[in-house]
């Protein structure tokens, strides 16, 4: 090549790794949530890179969900509180897929509840990456750690640098004003 064929060879570098990418669609799943109080979502990936399913917490595919009670106070009973119908965002993710996710890698906005970690378990994941800890002092979540370990899941914690926020900042700014 001469010097004028060069002139596209430009160096070139993306805003995102893969982890904050994928982080970054769970994120939007969990923004379709209806739940008025933990929006969570999550992306399962494969081992090149390509998404498998996704999923965020909402009610049953295929059910009325205006007919469900939404709020999570405790004091009635089970029949009347959110805990009794919604499907957590892992759950759906699962129940949807398409192909197998042994071997996948699983990005959740939350650490998985321990419902959930039995299921991601038995899909044999390799790795999840979440975002929020925010329940580590709950039984709930010591008990999906202890399944994580004794099946050997891989979790860590992503995060996201201030380099991204700010880039998201300046993304939204350029194409609003
Ligand atoms: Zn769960």
């Amino acid at each position: 090549m001469d010097d004028n064929e060069q002139i596209n060879f430009i160096q070139v570098t993306s805003q995102l790794n893969w982890d904050e990418y994928f982080m970054l669609l769970a994120m939007l799943a969990s923004f379709k949530s209806k739940d008025p109080s933990t929006k969570v979502g999550c992306v399962f990936v494969d081992k090149y890179n390509h998404q498998i399913t996704m999923g965020y917490n909402g009610a049953v595919a295929g059910i009325d969900e205006t007919k469900i009670p939404w709020g999570n106070d405790r004091t009635v009973s089970l029949e009347f509180q959110k805990y009794g119908y919604v499907i957590h965002s892992e759950a759906n993710a699962i129940t949807h897929r398409n192909a197998s996710l042994e071997g996948s890698r699983g990005y959740v906005t939350l650490f998985p509840c321990n419902e959930c970690a039995k299921l991601i378990a038995a899909q044999r994941v390799e790795e999840i990456i979440y975002l929020s800890d925010k329940y580590s002092h709950t039984a709930e979540n010591r008990i999906a750690k202890r399944i994580f370990d004794l099946a050997g899941v891989k979790y860590r914690q992503l995060k996201i640098s201030p380099l991204l926020v700010d880039g998201l900042h300046g993304y939204l700014k350029q194409l609003l004003t």
